[in-house]
């Protein structure tokens, strides 16, 4: 019932899509069911056929027969006339008397018998004598109409018999006057010759009205279809058709000009056919050859007759049929089939799409990061996702089935689990963090959800459903490209619980130390590629190794970013124990890091904590430890660091920079200073360092080799470098620049940057620069890590019009011939060469440096020149360019007009 509901709730598009799945199959239960009906059809035509003939030869015997008794009838009639003691009367004297004495006979006789139309005496020339016609009443015609029948078939063949031979005529129509008597009157003459002794006296004739032979006969005619049934003679005329519209059309001798008779178009196709039926264009005939005067002995101008039964096969198919053969009865079932298809298929259609919900459901399970956990009431578990046996670690055969308890971690209490359930009991869900047991019997926090599942009709609980999300892995709960440092967002999901566990674990040594390391894993683009198919196993591996290596020591250990693990450990007995084992782990530079498909060595940075006071506070522990890998990744760079207060204060100050850097640009705390740069030769301002200040209102100025690089590693340089690109550029029209250039530092991150390109054609539209003042300092690094790239890159930047400096050359990889392969205008000498410089030294590098730079057509400006000493020395060493606070400090905006005055 309630799929037949769901059928009448069905949208149109529904209707249609099933009406297109049923077309085929209506289409071939039509076909077959017209086919059944066809052949049933045919089935009935083939009975009605058999019962048609076998009728027909009943019906022919019985004509046959009942022909011959009435012919057989009328000759003993005529035999009763001829043999009668009035007619020997006469044959022997024929005088008026006898003669009356037969007229009153054949009147007499003929009362009694209707049937006999005439009854007649002929003489031998042909005269009639005596005629009695019986048309209501026998009527004796007078001499007066008497006739001369000389002529007559009938009457020239009984001349030829002898005494007691009978002669039979065709059957005729009654002929008046030499015209034949309407209404039709069909007969059959039978007459005899009358002897006296050997002389022919005349002859006895009898006409037997046929309309009372042919209508009893054909009355008996009972075959169920009839369409006509009729009789012929052997030349192929109707001698009877009960077809009102084809008369009587018997064939009157030779006289042809009387021949009215209707010959039966296919008496031809019947003579050809041996059986004794042919169908011709859906009309099934069926004939039958009758002789019923063969056993009448007597002398006969008819051969044998033909019953022909024509009947219209249409006829015989009820003629309610509306499709082909098909009735109403059949068309009506075969409507009824195709409900039944469509609401077959409907119903199917809806088995299916609910399959295929189920289906998508399990196929999103199965897509899904999250691990998905189905069971029962009883919390058997009837279905988990890939996510969840990727995690786990466990297989298919172990979980399902299983009850949930399999999972629990034994960090949460048993309070812990009766207000889970408490809280899904009343408000249908809880969520919150779980810790979860792997099949490692690791333990892992995860934010689940377990919401429970209710039949909608009788809130019956039947599932609970769980979808958890993997706090520990790939950035679930901090996004990757923030990952460093934000600790913070860790903790909010750090239960308490874990470091409650730990701190109780049976073997937990309260006198002795622990601590934890934070630890970063360095990934190369080989690891990443893998990580991307494999990350579990590869975090899997990494867990093992710490295992291993820590021994009974090891407490747990969580994930916190895609490369970033806390490893807690125990029970060490004074700090240089810790150390050793620490030395040990981390012996070599590069952790190896192996699963079955594939093996990698990873540089890491580790920072690590230690402590026997802070049993209450195990956060402030795993802080340190991150204190340190930070500080380590930034400062020490070390494989190994450990904690100690200063990293804190760094730290600390790096955390307020990061604060306040973030929201310099809506205060408005950033502007610009300019540093001349001086062609000593020509005494010129050759052009401008755009250099940045920040003045915050808390930390005060901060100089740019400060905060730039935490702007760098903490995404923020690429909207400053906008920011310094933008406020040049308005400044741009306001400087009196003629062929100067305004130089400004461009961030290697920033350089990497797809869109630097088009926003500073934009920018420079905007405040209509000409992009020929403007040239990019970029340092040598940005050359080297992707060659194609970096060439691409300063194609588009010359093509803008804007010129390239190599920023600080002498403190990277300084290789000139590898800089030569790029299209650079400029190179800044940094300030370390001249430094330490004293008079009468000799810069060899940087001679060697200007040397080359010259066959490579390449400038050189020397940065950070504050004495005259240094400057003089360059000079005779081929520099002509200068920048530095030998000539100039960076200046505020305001200040080049007066500077420029002076200079000159
Ligand atoms: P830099 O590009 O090498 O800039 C030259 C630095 O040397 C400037 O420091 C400048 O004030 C200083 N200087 C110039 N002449 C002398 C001198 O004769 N003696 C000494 N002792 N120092 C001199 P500043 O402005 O503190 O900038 C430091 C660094 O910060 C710059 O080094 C540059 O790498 C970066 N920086 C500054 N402004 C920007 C900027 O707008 N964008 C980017 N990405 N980096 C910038
Ligand atoms: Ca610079
Ligand atoms: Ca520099």
């Amino acid at each position: 019932m309630n799929l037949l509901k769901q059928v009448f709730k069905l949208n149109k598009l529904d209707y249609v899509k099933i009406l297109k799945k049923s077309l085929i199959l209506v289409v071939a239960v039509t076909i077959v069911y017209y086919f059944l009906s066809e052949s049933n059809y045919q089935n009935k035509i083939s009975e009605y056929q058999d019962i048609t003939r076998i009728t027909d030869q009943t019906n022919a015997n019985y004509i046959s027969f009942s022909v011959n008794h009435y012919l057989a009838d009328l000759k003993d009639d005529l035999f009763i006339l001829k043999n009668s003691d009035e007619m020997t009367a006469y044959v022997n004297h024929q005088n008026t008397t006898n003669l009356e004495e037969v007229e009153s006979l054949f009147l007499r006789f003929s009362h009694n018998k209707s049937d006999l139309s005439q009854i007649r005496f002929i003489n031998t020339s042909g005269m009639e004598v005596i005629r009695v016609n019986h048309l209501d009443d026998p009527v004796l015609v007078s001499s007066m109409d008497l006739q001369d029948k000389s002529e007559r078939y009938y009457f020239l063949e009984t001349m030829q018999l002898e005494d007691n031979q009978v002669y039979i005529s065709k059957l005729d129509l009654n002929i008046e006057n030499d015209h034949i008597e309407l209404p039709y009157q069909p007969v059959i003459r039978m007459s005899t010759p009358l002897y006296q002794q050997d002389q022919l006296i005349g002859i006895l004739i009898v006409n037997l009205n046929a309309h009372h032979l042919l209508n009893a006969i054909f009355a008996s005619d009972h075959t169920e279809y009839s369409e006509t049934l009729s009789l012929f003679n052997n030349e192929g005329y109707y001698i009877y058709n009960d077809n009102e519209d084809i008369l009587y059309g018997h064939v009157i001798d030779d006289r042809q000009q009387y021949q009215l008779t209707q010959a039966y178009p296919m008496i031809n196709l019947l003579d050809n056919t041996e059986s004794q039926s042919i169908t011709v264009d859906q009309h099934f005939i069926t004939y039958i050859e009758i002789d019923p005067f063969k056993d009448l002995n007597a002398i006969s101008s008819n051969g044998q007759w033909l019953i022909v039964h024509e009947t219209n096969l249409i006829n015989v198919i009820p003629s309610n049929h509306l499709l082909l053969t098909l009735d109403i009865y059949d068309f009506m079932s075969l409507i009824g089939i195709w409900l039944l298809i469509f609401l077959a298929v409907a119903i199917n259609y809806i088995y299916r799409r609910e399959g295929f919900k189920l289906n998508v459901v399990r196929r999103i399970a199965d897509e899904t990061s999250d691990a998905v956990v189905i069971s029962n009431e009883n919390q058997i578990i009837e279905y988990a996702n890939k996510s969840f046996f990727d995690f786990t670690g466990y297989e298919q055969d172990a979980i399902i089935n299983q009850h949930t308890r399999l999972l629990k971690s034994q960090i949460h209490g048993k309070l812990f689990y009766q207000k889970l359930w408490e809280h899904v009991d009343q408000n249908g869900y809880w969520q919150g963090i779980l810790w979860q047991k792997k099949k490692n019997q690791l333990i892992f926090p995860k934010h689940m959800i377990i919401y429970e599942m209710r039949d909608h009709k009788s809130r019956h609980l039947t599932n609970y459903v769980s979808l958890s999300k993997d706090l520990a892995a790939n950035g679930a709960f901090i996004q990757p490209n923030i990952s460093l440092n934000d600790l913070d967002s860790f903790k909010q999901y750090l239960n308490q619980d874990l470091i409650e566990s730990f701190l109780n674990q049976p073997d937990f040594e309260e006198d002795k130390l622990f601590g934890s390391i934070a630890i970063s894993l360095n990934q190369n683009d080989e690891y990443r590629q893998f990580a991307e198919q494999s990350n579990q196993s590869i975090q899997q591996s990494f867990v093992e190794f710490m295992q291993s290596c820590l021994e009974t020591h090891f407490g747990f250990i969580v994930r916190i970013s895609p490369q970033t693990y806390i490893v807690a450990f125990k029970n060490f007995n004074h700090e240089k124990e810790v150390e050793s084992f620490i030395e040990t782990c981390f012996s070599q530079p590069l952790i190896q890091i192996s699963n079955k498909y594939a093996s990698f060595l990873l540089s890491f940075h580790a920072g690590i904590a230690i402590t026997s006071k802070f049993h209450h506070d195990y956060m402030q522990m795993i802080d340190h430890a991150h204190t340190t890998l930070q500080y380590n990744l930034t400062y020490q760079k070390q494989n190994i660091a450990y904690y100690s207060e200063k990293m804190e204060n760094t730290i600390a100050r790096e955390k307020e920079i990061t604060y306040h850097l973030k929201r310099a640009i809506d205060k408005n705390e950033f502007y610009l200073v300019y540093q001349p740069q001086i062609n000593s030769d020509t005494n010129e301002i050759i052009g401008y360092e755009i250099l940045l200040r920040w003045k915050n209102e808390v930390l005060g100025l901060i100089s740019p080799y400060e905060f730039i690089r935490i702007a760098e590693e903490r995404g923020m340089i690429i909207d400053i470098g906008y920011w310094v690109i933008e406020e040049t550029f308005k400044h741009y029209h306001e400087m009196n620049l003629q062929g100067k250039i305004l130089s400004i530092n461009i961030s290697p991150i920033q350089f990497l940057d797809q869109k630097l390109a088009s926003e500073v054609s934009y920018l420079a539209a905007k405040y209509d620069v000409n992009l020929t003042n403007i040239e990019f300092e970029v340092t040598e690094s940005v050359l080297v890590t992707d060659f194609n790239l970096a060439q691409n890159r300063l194609k588009t930047f010359k093509k803008l019009g804007i010129s390239i400096a190599i920023d600080d050359f002498g403190t990277g990889y300084s290789s000139l011939q590898y800089i030569s392969k790029f299209d650079v205008n400029k190179l800044k000498l940094d300030r370390s060469f001249v430094k330490d410089y004293q008079p009468g030294d000799e810069l060899f590098i940087a001679k060697h440096v200007i040397n080359l730079s010259k066959d490579l057509n390449i400038k050189v400006i020397c940065e950070g020149t504050e004495t005259i000493e240094q400057i003089n020395y360059l000079k005779s060493i081929g520099v002509h360019i200068f920048q530095g606070y030998y000539y100039a400090k960076p200046m505020i905006f305001s200040e080049i007009k007066t500077y420029e005055q002076s200079f000159k």
